[in-house]
Formats: C-alpha cells, structure tokens, sequence
C-alpha cells in the first residue's frame, strides 16, 4: 500500500507527547512491513536542518495554495525518518512556521495548520503521487479527509481512503466559525450541530471525525470511552455516530530504547532470567534519591506529568497517612502543577527516609526508576494509551492502575483473574480505592514466589509496534472498503 502519513510531531524531529513517538515509529513498521510510507510534518523552526539533514527540494519550490482568498506559497524540505527509508517531507512555510512554539495562542493557529493541510495536498499532486490512505493525526491534520472527500476525491485521488487517530481528544482545534470559509469547499453545509459546527464553533476534529473513512484511538478501552459523556468532551454524538467504523489500536513501545536487557541508561541491565539483578539497580535509585537502602520495603515508582488527567489529586489526601505507615517508599519523578509539584516536594521535606522526588524531565532517570522500582503507579483519571505501564509490565516492575483507557487494556489485576494476573487494578477515581490497591499490591510484595509469577508474566508481553503496525494495516484496508461504499 501506499501511505501518506500526516503529522504535527515526529520523532527525533519535533514532540510534545506521545503523538510524536507513535509518528516516530509507526511509519517505520509500516515501511518495514513492505508497504510504501511517506511522512508529512511542518518545518519548524525548531528543526535543526543540518542536523537532521534535511535538503531543499528544487522540483517542489515555490508551490502555493489558496488560502482565505490568497495565495500562500510554501517549500518542501526532504528528509528521512532516521534508521529506515521513510521519506518525510517538511512543509516550510516563513509566515506560519518560524516561531518560538510549535503550537501557539496566536490568531491565526487555525492558518497554520489549514496551510499544512491544503500544502499536503499540492504537494501529492504536483509528485503525482496518489496513496492509497492517508492517515491524519489529531486535530491539526483532522481537515485533510473532509479535503479528501469534499475536493480531492473529485480530481485524481478517487481512490484514496482516510484513516483519522484521535491521540488525546481532550484537544480539538476549535477556533471561530469563520475558520472553515478560509478553505473553499465544494458544497459546504453550514446546518447547525453539522460536521462544521460544535457549539457555535468550528472544530477541526469535529469535522474530521465526521468524514474520515474510519476514525481511530489508542486503545480498544478509549475508543469505546469517548463515546461517552464522561470521556467524549463534547464530541462524544459525533463519534458514537460513525458507529462500528471506531476502532482502539493499542500503541506499541520501541524496544530498541525500553529493554532492560540492553538499556545503556541502567546500571545493571538484566532479562526475566537474571530479575534478582533488578534488586542492583533498586539500590542505585534509592542512592540517588539518598533513601535508606538498609532494608527492602517495596518501593512505589512514578514517571509523570503532573496534570489533572493524571490522577495525582487522589494520592494528594492518602500520601501523608500511607508515609507515616511506613511500609513503602516512593521515588517520583515528573513535573506541570505548581500544587502538586508543592505536595510532593513537602511531603519529601518532611519524610526524608520515605519519600524522594525529583520535579523536572529527566530521561536518564526515567529509565532507572522503571529499572529500580518494585511497582509503578498510574491512577489516571484518563488515559488514552499510556505509555509507562507497558514500560513497566516489560521491567518487571508492577503496575498499580486506575481502570480507564490503555491502562485498561494492558493490566490485568491479581485478585480478579489471578491466571492472567499482571498487576493491579482499581475502579473508582477515590482516595480511598487508591490506598486500597496499593495496600493490596503491598501485601503481596514479600511472596516472592508470586511476585516474581508477576513479573515473569509482564515482561513476557508483546507491545511491539511490529504487532501495533499489522492492526494499522487493518485500519488501511478497512478504510479502502469503507471508501468505496
Ligand atoms: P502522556 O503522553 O499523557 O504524558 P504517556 O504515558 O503516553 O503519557 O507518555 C509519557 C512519556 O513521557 C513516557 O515515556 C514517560 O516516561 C515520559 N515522561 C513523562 N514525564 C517525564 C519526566 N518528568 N521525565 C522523564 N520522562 C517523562
């Protein structure tokens, strides 16, 4: 198949989050798997072109499209996703993409990325390159199947199907209803509570959920979430309404960076054959969050940003009374909030031996605490995919989750389903339900012979994205049928 991959960040290129990882690495899979993959990013000024060495290309220079009833001229600048032979075509556009931030508060956010998108299309037009899917992420590139449908598949793209991922649908492109006139559409319905409307605005998502052959998520758990007032944010009616065309692919983790057997940023790489090694790299953490290593309580991990999604406001009312029990430690790593960064930062002032916290992004550390910790906890309110209980369960480190989203899907907990048992898992987002889990997990920590059964079954799992890139290839072929029909 031929693939045009479209995308606001990319890995090793431009991220903000986990949608630049999947860009990273799905693209390449895809590739590896035989198929033809060409990756569409913006060129920030970000980007450092030597250093990612980008090249002019001459033949697609002084291109332009129409954009608000003007022409816009853009470059396009070659590259290719490291370790593979994606290419990756940067638009470069000086009026919209050299600025400080990758995502803005300017005025006109919503031309920036109808720019990316109108570009997209010349370009594959002037290449004379026809995919057969093009696969948009998130809301900045949510207009191109409603481009596709409404414009394109008129000309020389009849055949070419749209495949739409929602990554987090908590960001929805909503600017002002003019937003849509900016781009001359065909035929454009304006009818209230229609594709081009969302509470008195216009939502880039919106409308590409609406139009994309088929919609996707993160995980088998969020696609059915979203569909929900709890979790839908709005779009919850028009998600429900593509019906069965909604689909969860779990994202894949690369295991070229999270593997405890060859991970050069831990002390003392180890595989579930060698797990007691794991106990070295448990003190190396401890030491350098100068924590008493003279005794093994269970040591609880946190990697995270700490935002509201993440479910920290329920460890915030236990944490005092779990610390003064004394039966666990914590090391926590992450940062956002300035409240929660204070309730960590106070509570290590004032249990030294029980609790070390460390608030800004530190990968090196990162990789240490999934190598040294004994459970990892993850009581998302809500969590799409969730990257770090896949890198726990393949640690051997025991993840501690609420049940939404990825977390969902990836955990199975011991006293529900004792065979299968990974981890453990709670329902409610209380305090209480919290506390209870990680009593539980505790409890059980000095059956060694159990805890290892745990382990030894998490670092079996396959989150491949050789696994996660044959599903998107699904996606692709379902996404022709839908098109035809
Ligand atoms: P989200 O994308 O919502 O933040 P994910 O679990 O999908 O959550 O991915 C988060 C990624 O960012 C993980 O790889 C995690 O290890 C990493 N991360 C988050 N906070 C930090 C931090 N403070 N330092 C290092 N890595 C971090």
């Amino acid at each position: 198949m031929k693939i045009c991959f479209a995308t606001s960040e990319c890995v090793p290129f431009v991220k903000t989050g986990g949608l630049g990882d999947v860009s990273g690495a799905l693209p390449r899979f895809i590739g590896g798997l035989g198929h033809e993959v060409k990756v569409f990013l913006p060129l920030y000024s970000t980007i450092d072109r030597e250093d990612h060495h980008l090249s002019f290309d001459k033949k697609l220079s002084g291109l332009s499209v129409e954009l608000d009833g003007r022409p816009e001229e853009f470059s396009v600048w070659l590259g290719k996703l490291p370790d593979s032979d994606v290419d990756t075509l940067f638009i470069h556009s000086h009026t919209y993409f050299d600025r400080p931030h990758i995502y803005t508060d300017d005025d006109d956010e919503d031309e920036r990325y109808l720019l990316f998108q109108l570009a997209i299309f010349r370009v594959l037009e002037e290449m004379k390159w026809i995919p057969d899917v093009i696969h948009a992420n998130d809301w900045p590139t949510a207009l191109l199947p409603v481009l596709l449908r409404l414009r394109y598949r008129l000309r020389a793209f009849s055949k070419t199907a749209s495949v739409l991922t929602i990554h987090n649908i908590g960001y929805q492109g909503t600017f002002d209803r003019s937003t849509i006139s900016k781009i001359n559409l065909p035929g454009k319905r304006t009818t209230r509570s229609g594709p081009f409307e969302h509470y008195g605005r216009f939502s880039f998502l919106k409308a590409g959920i609406c139009f994309a052959d088929v919609v996707s998520t993160v995980s088998p758990t969020y696609a059915a979430e979203i569909q929900t007032r709890e979790f839908g944010r709005g779009l919850e009616d028009a998600i429900r309404t593509r019906g069965d065309r909604v689909q969860g692919v779990l994202n894949g983790i690369d295991d070229s960076t999270w593997n405890p057997a060859s991970d050069s940023l831990i002390p003392y790489p180890y595989d579930a054959e060698s797990l007691n090694v794991k106990s070295e790299n448990k003190r190396a953490l401890l030491e350098r969050f100068q924590l008493p290593t003279d005794d093994d309580l269970p040591l609880i991990g946190i990697i995270s940003r700490l935002t509201d999604q993440k479910g920290f406001n329920l460890l915030e009312p236990i944490l005092e009374s779990i610390l003064r029990e004394g039966d666990m430690r914590f090391v926590v790593l992450g940062s956002g909030d300035e409240h929660l960064q204070n309730v960590f930062r106070s509570a290590a002032h004032e249990f030294p031996d029980q609790i070390g916290v460390r608030i800004g992004y530190d990968e090196s550390l990162s990789h240490l605490i999934e190598a040294g910790a004994d459970i990892f906890l993850m009581p998302s309110l809500y969590e799409p995919c969730g990257l770090n209980q896949m890198y726990s369960l393949n640690y051997g480190t025991i993840p501690v989750v609420r049940r939404t989203g990825g977390l969902a899907d990836t955990v199975v907990d011991l006293d529900e389903d004792p065979a299968n048992a990974n981890g453990f898992v709670f329902d409610r987002a209380e305090p209480t339900e919290l506390e209870r889990a990680l009593h539980r997990a505790i409890s059980r920590y000095d059956d060694r012979f159990l805890w290892r059964l745990l382990q030894k079954r998490g670092m079996a799992s396959d989150f491949s994205w050789t696994t996660s890139a044959a599903s998107y290839l699904s996606l692709y072929r379902e996404a022709v049928v839908a098109s035809e029909m």
